[in-house]
């Protein structure tokens, strides 16, 4: 049991820092679908058949669907984005799709690394990310811990 832990972890570990997920989840569908479309612009290389470097990730009970539906995909259907960066490269990869967002006025959403597993972003519903302590302001993004930060920060473009 100990040894299979081990390789398991080897191969977790390895996974992480050859891929970033962006989790797309918690978005309207409307949503997700003009995001995708900005994504694939701001991430899809022209070599991507070679180096497989953006894949969509589909909820599980698609897996089983015939090519026909893969080529033309219900944004529906996708869960998020697999891109095969290194880890390292996570911030910059979340302030691309931050600028993203606010360059789309999607003030309803906020983008955000998932605590709870460090090879993903998140894109949130902005009141879901207060109610885990995710507090961005919907003018420039800026990330603050709390309500009153984000409340007082808020203030200042008002006064600009
Ligand atoms: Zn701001």
């Amino acid at each position: 049991m100990d040894w299979l832990e081990i390789i398991d972890k080897k191969n977790s570990s390895k996974y992480l820092v050859l891929a970033v997920y962006i989790n797309l989840e918690n978005m309207d569908d409307n949503t997700r679908s003009s995001v995708l479309k900005d994504m694939e612009l701001e991430f899809f290389p022209n070599d991507n058949n070679h180096t497989h470097y953006y894949n969509i990730i589909y909820s599980e009970n698609l897996n089983r669907g015939d090519a026909q539906s893969r080529t033309n995909y219900d944004p529906a259907t996708v869960k998020g984005i697999e891109l095969n960066d290194n880890l390292e490269n996570i911030d910059e990869i979340k302030h691309k799709i931050r600028d993203l967002i606010l360059r789309n006025s999607l003030t309803e959403y906020v983008v955000t690394r998932d605590k709870n597993s460090n090879n993903t972003i998140l894109i949130l519903k902005r009141t879901n990310g207060e109610s885990i302590g995710v507090y961005h302001c919907r003018h420039c993004a800026m990330e603050f811990d709390d309500e009153i930060q984000l409340g007082s920060h808020l203030r200042m473009h008002y006064f600009i």
